[in-house]
């Protein structure tokens, strides 16, 4: 492994060379979903012509062979998180399945009336959203945390909202709307002092912070393949696993039961409890792929070089007259959200891709959070490992396009 070289990278990534609207792509989306390099697409499309079948059920060795690489990329997911055994990693769709899967059954069997949920002002709506049902359900509230005009968490803030009956805290470990890192193992040690167990949304933090579980002390973790690199269509939800054990069944149907009859069935064990019917098995397959293309590449080399790109991109956006940075906080991973002017984002954004540069505009499913920054919308710049100079010049350029336009 040599030094972290950009233009390598870059050539794994066959969108990346394919122009867009007759421009160079610069894709400054990847917080949206990452673009997939060849190791990831030829798993998938090899996992199919060579090893296809149905996982846990065939006597057949096409069975056995799925069934091997689905079970290995439960071993790579855990190794990936710094998570000591595989069965604590339950494959779900992406990060909305799994903030739902905990809900529905951690939610479900802990939250009764008068408790609490504790989120956070940052949160994206695929954890807000299914704690409001809950708490709909269950006659409990749902409380936010707040944060700072920076953007920032108030951990303290937080700490004090954490009460006899708070049932849950679920906090982002990254924002996808402006990028802040939360403190998350001081949040886990606040919460578990008070004897409060935490969930941690990561489909932000996945790609660019390397994730160890120990350290931070978290009871649920959820992320997205996709945004990894790897395909749609699957993610993760892990937890511990005597917490797992504990949980009632949620989705019933094959593979999650020992026994059935009609009057009683019996559940499977962990985690195949929470995966009823044909799992995504080429998905695993491609995020086990992902995983490996993203260790060999060095999570670490590359989140360095998103950091050193987003400096640079912070500079450059401070010279494009009228430009206002929404969010500055203390730590930031992979986002920079800002507003073009007096300019709305969806325009901005519009005329941002006739020039080649693909970002994204609106309220990023972080509603709240746009309420309390004072903002209806924002533009998002989203970096990834194969993000690169050229971009970050490109979305200048187009920035000045945007004022020359509504000038
Ligand atoms: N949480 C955060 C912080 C996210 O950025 C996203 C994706 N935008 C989600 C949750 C939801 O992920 P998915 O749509 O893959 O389920």
């Amino acid at each position: 492994r040599g030094a972290f070289d950009v233009e390598r990278v870059r050539a794994e990534f066959p969108i990346l060379a394919r122009p867009v609207r007759g421009k160079p792509l610069a894709y400054l989306d990847s917080a949206a979903t990452a673009q997939k390099p060849r190791a990831v697409i030829d798993a998938v499309r090899r996992y199919y012509e060579e090893d296809n079948a149905n996982v846990h059920r065939g006597v057949h060795l096409l069975s056995e062979r799925a069934t091997r690489l689905y079970d290995g990329a439960r071993v790579k997911v855990a190794r990936f998180l710094g998570a000591s055994d595989p069965h604590e990693v339950v494959f779900v769709r992406g990060t909305t399945e799994a903030v739902n899967l905990v809900a529905q059954t951690f939610g479900r069997q802990r939250v009764g009336p008068g408790d609490e949920i504790l989120v956070t002002e940052l949160e994206h709506h695929s954890n807000i959203v299914p704690w409001q049902l809950l708490c709909q359900e269950k006659g409990a509230t749902l409380r936010a945390a707040p944060v700072s005009d920076a953007g920032d968490l108030d951990v303290e803030a937080l700490d004090r909202m954490i009460g006899p009956r708070t049932r849950l805290v679920a906090v982002a470990h990254v924002s996808n709307a402006l990028g802040t890192v939360n403190p998350v193992a001081e949040i886990v040690a606040r919460a578990h002092a008070k004897g409060v167990p935490v969930l941690v949304d990561g489909a932000q933090a996945v790609p660019h912070l390397a994730v160890d579980l120990p350290a931070l002390g978290a009871d649920f973790y959820a992320f997205s393949g996709h945004k990894l690199y790897g395909p749609t269509g699957i993610g993760v939800l892990w937890g511990r696993k005597a917490l797992l054990d504990a949980l009632p069944p949620w989705q019933g149907g094959g593979d999650m039961i020992l026994s059935v009859s009609f009057e009683k069935t019996t559940f499977n064990a962990v985690p195949h409890r929470f995966e009823a019917g044909t799992p995504n098995i080429a998905g695993a397959v491609g995020l086990a792929a992902a995983i490996d293309w993203l260790s060999a590449v060095g999570l670490e080399a590359a989140a360095a070089h998103e950091d050193a790109l987003i400096a640079h991109a912070l500079d450059a956006l401070r010279e494009v007259p009228g430009i206002r940075l929404i969010g500055t906080p203390r730590r930031r991973a992979g986002v920079i959200s800002f507003l073009p002017g007096d300019v709305h984002p969806h325009d901005a954004g519009t005329i941002l891709d006739r020039h080649g540069v693909a970002v994204r505009a609106g309220h990023h499913c972080a509603q709240p959070l746009m309420r309390r920054m004072g903002v209806a919308a924002t533009v998002r710049a989203s970096f990834a490992a194969y993000s690169t100079r050229a971009d970050v010049d490109a979305l200048v350029r187009g920035l000045h396009a945007v004022r020359e336009v509504f000038a």
